[in-house]
């Protein structure tokens, strides 16, 4: 029987490979994807942005139940966690958003492919399904949509209970008494909040002098003293050089990163999160003669086309932020690309947002890149405790800063800690995708009383006088 054969086939189901799909199948491309997870969705839904949100989200009601609402009047009591309930809820947030993407498989006519694809050159592909059993099918065009896993930490195990992943974390079955976070960073340090909203002691250990490393250093320092006040305790500069079981605990060896005398810090759950890397495991890229970069990203000449003829490449298997939002705009692009349109994706204006309460968003050049790169900019500030909404709603941590070119006003970046930052920082996306200056947005009609009238007061502080301060 002759194998199937389609226009455009997709390895991976996340971000980049469904949102791909169904934009090459709308624009009249023959689409399959392979799948090699049960549910389609990739990280993103099935252990990433989705389920980590649902647990903030909960959580952060637990928190509010338990100790913020009587500020508002609102009293409450006997206030308790039920955990099972709670991981129910997220566990049905993400299979309702895992059968939305079939859903729209089947109404956009993608053929979703079972099973784990592996390149075999000249355009052909095989598929293994969960039984063992294979197929092979042909495309004119290959996208490796195969994302990325946890980065491992030497001498930590995982066993996804004691020593976990983000995976692992979404999935506890009890609080921690002490949960350690390896790395300050993004995914860090939104579980750790869940877990200490939940009633945990977090301790997060960073390598590095400071947390969330590529974000605005500014106002990184304002929200590790604001994580600090809520009660997580930072050790930074410090490293993790191995791991013991000692009972139900885990003995951590703790260094200086520039070295000096080692101690013990023991926890019940330890939670490596010191990035991700591209999974290119299986996947025949090598026979294929799919070339990869010095960190073992699948390289791209920057419209998503490798190095062989017909297999392209999108998502968290390249180069750029490990985003949902960058594989998805990738994914759509590339469909463009190949239906013979103009796909383009403009990484300038790709924000990066940290979920947490308060929420930290940034978009563009932070300051420290604008320093190094010797531009001329100006600043403009402005603090949540001067906006009347977010005193009314009893949320006044955080500031808005936005940066913007000396001469032309051209607004270069923006930075958000406070309130609902990662909604807020669209304004500024949008702003940057039009080109906009700071006046563009300071002359903006802004709701009152609205958090974004301190993005309008900070873009008029670029320039002038606050009016609110
Ligand atoms: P993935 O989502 O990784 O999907 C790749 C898919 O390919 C997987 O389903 C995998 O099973 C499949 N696959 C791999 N190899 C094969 C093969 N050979 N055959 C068949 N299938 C294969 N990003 C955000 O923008 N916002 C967030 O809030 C956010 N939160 C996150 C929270 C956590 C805890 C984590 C871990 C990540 C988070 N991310 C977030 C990152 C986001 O999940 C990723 O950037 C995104 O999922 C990348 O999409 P992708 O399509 O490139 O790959």
């Amino acid at each position: 029987m002759a194998e199937e054969s389609f226009d455009v086939l997709f390895i991976g189901g996340g971000p980049g490979g469904y949102i791909g799909a169904i934009k090459a199948a709308q624009l009249g491309l023959k689409t399959g994807c392979v799948e090699k997870r049960d549910a389609l969705g990739g990280v993103c839904l099935n252990i990433g942005c989705i389920p980590s949100k649902a647990l903030l989200s909960s959580s952060e009601k637990f928190e509010e139940a338990a100790h913020h609402l009587g500020a508002h009047g609102v009293k409450v009591s006997g206030v308790s966690l039920d955990l099972k309930t709670m991981m129910a809820r997220k566990d049905k947030v993400v299979t309702d958003l895992t059968k939305g993407i079939e859903f729209l498989f089947k109404k956009n006519k993608v053929t979703h492919l079972k099973g784990t694809g592996k390149l075999l050159g000249g355009g052909k592909v095989e598929i293994t399904g969960a039984d063992g059993a294979k197929q092979v099918v042909a495309a004119k065009n290959i996208v490796i949509a195969t994302g990325s896993d946890s980065t491992p930490l030497p001498g930590l195990a995982i066993d996804e209970k004691k020593i976990v992943t983000s995976t692992g974390a979404l999935a506890l079955e009890k609080v921690p008494e002490h949960m350690v976070v390896i790395g300050g960073g993004v995914i860090g340090l939104e579980l750790g909040s869940v877990w200490r909203r939940l009633g945990a002691k977090v301790t997060v250990i960073e390598f590095l002098d400071r947390i969330v490393p590529a974000m605005d250093g500014e106002l990184g320092g304002m929200f590790q003293k604001i994580l600090t006040k809520q009660g997580m305790e930072f050790r930074l500069g410090q490293k993790v050089t191995a791991a013991k079981s000692k009972g139900a605990k885990i003995d951590l060896t703790v260094e200086p990163a520039k070295g000096g005398a080692a101690e013990t810090v023991s926890a019940d759950v330890v939670l490596v999160s010191i990035g991700r890397r591209p999974y290119t495991e299986g996947l025949g890229l090598e026979k294929a003669g799919v070339a990869l970069d010095e960190k073992g990203r699948v390289k791209t000449d920057g419209h998503f086309a490798t190095n062989v003829q017909g297999i392209y490449a999108i998502g968290d298997v390249i180069a750029g932020p490990m985003l949902a939002h960058k594989a998805e705009e990738e994914g759509f692009a590339l469909a463009e690309i190949l239906a013979g349109q103009k796909g383009h994706v403009n990484y300038e204006t790709c924000p990066s947002i940290v979920y947490t309460a308060p929420e930290f968003a940034g978009v563009g050049k932070t300051e420290e890149e604008l320093k190094a790169a010797g531009v001329q900019y100006k600043v403009g500030k402005f603090p949540f405790m001067a906006n009347g909404r977010a005193k009314a709603a009893g949320e006044t941590d955080g500031t808005v800063k936005i940066l913007a070119d000396a001469k032309s006003d051209r607004v270069l970046g923006a930075h958000i800690l406070g309130p609902g930052a990662g909604t807020l920082i669209q304004e500024i996306v949008t702003a940057m995708e039009f080109q906009a200056s700071a006046e563009d947005v300071a002359r903006t009609f802004h709701g009152h009383p609205t958090h974004n009238e301190a993005v309008k007061e900070a873009a008029i502080a670029v320039t002038g006088k606050t009016l609110s301060m």
